[in-house]
């Protein structure tokens, strides 16, 4: 189906253009002025935002294994609700993608139950270096390390392995940055105790030097990587700092949660925001900000990791760690911020423009012409209101937030994927249109 959409605020690299917009077999065939031969459906955009689609490098989509929690089908629909075209999507799954059977069972599975452009990450192991070295770069975007235990049995903390992968990875490494040392000992320490003697108990159990510690010697280690690295959900102002002296080839992510919220938040919160790495403190948050609007971190990641709202109410030991975060990204980021008074082009650089060329993304990133048309029709003077906790209409499968019964500005008018219409006016519109996301790799 070809779209005609009209009288938009086109956001494209070289600035705003006011205009309108062709969708021809799926791609951009004209920005700002269309041929008067142009043919296909009417959009009317009545001067709301034409935007690129959100790219959500960090996700947990559950699939295989977890689909209680969310599966492919429901997260990426509710993604989409929220402005986001594309992601990657986390391999501590049951199994995990840790070998090659699995990684090609799971782009089975995903095939054509996606409402997004999907890519599937690699799991690193103590023994699968072989595997990770025959990895396509055209269609795997990385191999993801757990330096410290989180969710699922992913982890390697031994240093030699680490170091081999720096050598002789085809792709991207990626980082999950804790000392798992620390945290065990902190562990020790806290895992006993309850919110109510300790309100930052999960900032205690998961305390900010395991960060710092880990970040510092993966930037020693960086100077002799040979592929780029890259360090997720980076949480305190001290990783920040340490970051500005960070090699070229190393790149940066902080997710919204941390953007939001601090440990000074827990005693609202509790177990809602047990995620990991742990919250840090205000000051932490502000570092945080600091580091965004600067560019020490290039990249926004969601880290969406949907529980079950009965799992996250069990006592602090037995809470599984991870926060929902799709079904409203673009309204909460242009909501955040606010109160630094950013433009809608700085969330479009942090989560299209900088993943789309960090990791070259073939024929996805922003708008232009022969692009693949993913774009966000968004109203940045609208209303998003976040439903109560366990509403029936939470387009994510654990229906719940922690932004629940809050009110976000803005708000996101249609989604197309593809050129395919697949959600406008708060319905989401036919099947799932997310295609295979390919890299230019020779
Ligand atoms: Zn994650």
């Amino acid at each position: 189906m070809n779209w005609l959409i009209h009288e938009a605020r086109i956001l494209t690299a070289e600035g705003e253009i006011i205009g309108d917009a062709w969708i021809k077999e799926g791609r951009w065939a004209a920005i700002g002025r269309i041929p008067a031969h142009a043919k296909g459906f009417s959009f009317p955009a009545k001067g709301a935002y034409l935007l690129p689609g959100l790219i959500d490098t960090h996700v947990h989509f559950r699939e295989p294994g977890l689909t209680p929690k969310g599966d492919f089908y429901t997260e990426s629909r509710a993604a989409v609700a929220g402005g986001v075209t594309t992601v990657f999507d986390m391999p501590n799954t049951l199994p995990p993608t840790t070998t090659l059977e699995a990684w090609a069972r799971k782009r089975a599975l995903v095939r054509g139950k996606s409402w997004t452009n999907f890519a599937l990450y690699f799991g690193a192991t103590a023994d699968n270096l072989p595997a990770i070295r025959q990895l396509s770069p055209k269609e795997v975007p990385g191999v993801k390390i757990f330096l410290a235990s989180s969710t699922g049995e992913l982890l390697l903390n031994e240093e030699p392995c680490v170091r081999a992968l720096m050598r002789h990875s085809p792709v991207r490494l990626l980082f999950h940055s804790e000392k798992e040392e620390r945290i065990q000992a902190a562990l020790k320490q806290w895992e006993q105790a309850t919110w109510a003697e300790v309100p930052d108990l999960h900032t205690r159990a998961r305390p900010p030097e395991a960060c710092v510690e880990s970040t510092r010697w993966l930037l020693e280690e960086a100077q002799q990587a040979e592929v780029p690295l890259h360090v997720l959900h980076i949480t305190t102002a001290e990783e920040v700092a340490l970051l500005r002296h960070r090699p070229a080839h190393l790149s940066a992510e902080t997710c919204p949660v941390y953007l939001q919220w601090s440990a000074e938040d827990f005693p609202r919160y509790q177990n809602l925001l047990k995620c990991n790495p742990s919250l840090k403190y205000a000051a932490d948050k502000d570092a945080l900000w600091q580091g965004l609007v600067e560019g020490t971190l290039a990249v926004v990641g969601t880290d969406h990791a949907p529980h079950l709202l009965p799992e996250k109410t069990l006592p602090y030991p037995q809470a599984p760690s991870g926060v929902p975060s799709h079904g409203y990204v673009l309204p909460w980021l242009w909501t955040l911020g606010q109160a630094f008074q950013l433009p809608l082009a700085f969330w479009i650089e942090k989560m299209v423009y900088a993943p789309a060329r960090l990791w070259q993304i073939q024929g996805r990133g922003p708008i232009q012409e022969g692009f693949w048309a993913d774009a966000v029709l968004f109203d940045p003077d609208g209303t998003t209101t976040v439903p109560p906790m366990e509403a029936p209409t939470y387009p994510t499968k654990c229906r719940w937030s922690p932004l629940a019964g809050s009110s976000l500005r803005g708000r996101v008018i249609a989604v197309w994927v593809n050129g395919t219409l697949s959600y406008a006016n708060s319905l989401f519109i036919g099947r799932p249109a997310g295609q295979e996301v390919r890299f230019a790799f020779p």
